[in-house]
């Protein structure tokens, strides 16, 4: 077959067109997974602070659970206070010796009752003392990490909308290249940009396809000189080029 000008320049074209279309493409990916990191790095430190939230939550709750015990605690001492009283005046009005004696005795039960409530205020009062430091420390903690995390969402915010506008001036760039390239030229570089990572197109090296380092048959390396046919690589299926 003798090929004509024409007809090699218009297949030096299309790979030409595809070359440029995948640095095109390769510089949208690079963006695309910049805003991609966005939302995963925003939900990584969400979850950090979430978790210094919680720790702080739960030191106040156990403050509040001990508080509210030690207000109960308290409402039974006055209680105990109060039958105390009764019993000392029953004692103290009493007219024979065996009113007076269960009266002593009671007054010593309330006693011994009241005495236990107040260890284990005693024990509250530690409890509260021993977890106050540490929720001042957890509060701390989580507001500095509330307002890196403000600072981050407020910049990432800006960020995004930066790597938006900027993907899509490249993508605007896209459609130049994409425009001259043949429906079925443009199918088969979509499959391979994806099946390849960005590599789609590739030069041959030394008769070699350098996407995969398969030896090109002799037909093929033919074809690649030739600059009339699209060639793709009989292993990997990339579409080759030849840069000399
Ligand atoms: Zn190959």
């Amino acid at each position: 077959m003798v090929l004509t000008p024409n007809l090699q320049s218009a297949m030096q074209s299309v790979v030409q067109q595809l070359i440029s279309l995948q640095q095109v493409d390769n510089r949208v990916a690079a963006v695309q997974k910049k805003i991609d990191v966005i939302p995963r790095e925003t939900k990584k430190r969400r979850a950090e602070l979430d978790a210094l939230l919680r720790t702080r939550d739960e030191l106040q709750h156990a403050i509040d659970e001990a508080e509210h015990e030690n207000r109960d605690f308290e409402i039974k001492v006055q209680g105990l206070d109060a039958a105390i009283t009764r019993q000392e005046q029953h004692r103290d009005q009493s007219s024979n010796a065996s009113t007076f004696t269960a009266a002593q005795h009671q007054i010593e039960y309330l006693k011994q009752d009241k005495e236990q409530i107040q260890n284990e205020q005693l024990e509250l009062m530690d409890r509260i003392e021993g977890l106050t430091p540490r929720l001042e420390a957890a509060t701390s903690a989580a507001n500095a990490k509330q307002l890196e995390f403000d600072a981050y969402v407020a910049e990432a915010k800006k960020l995004d909308a930066e790597l938006r506008a900027k993907r899509d001036v490249i993508a605007k760039e896209r459609e130049q290249f994409a425009a001259a390239v043949p429906a079925a030229s443009m199918e088969l570089y979509r499959g391979l940009f994806q099946q390849w990572d960005g590599s789609a197109v590739v030069p041959q090296e030394n008769g070699y396809c350098s996407g995969c380092y398969t030896k090109l048959t002799p037909n093929d390396r033919a074809r690649l000189m030739a600059r009339s046919s699209l060639v793709t690589c009989n292993s990997c299926g990339r579409i080759l080029y030849d840069p000399t």
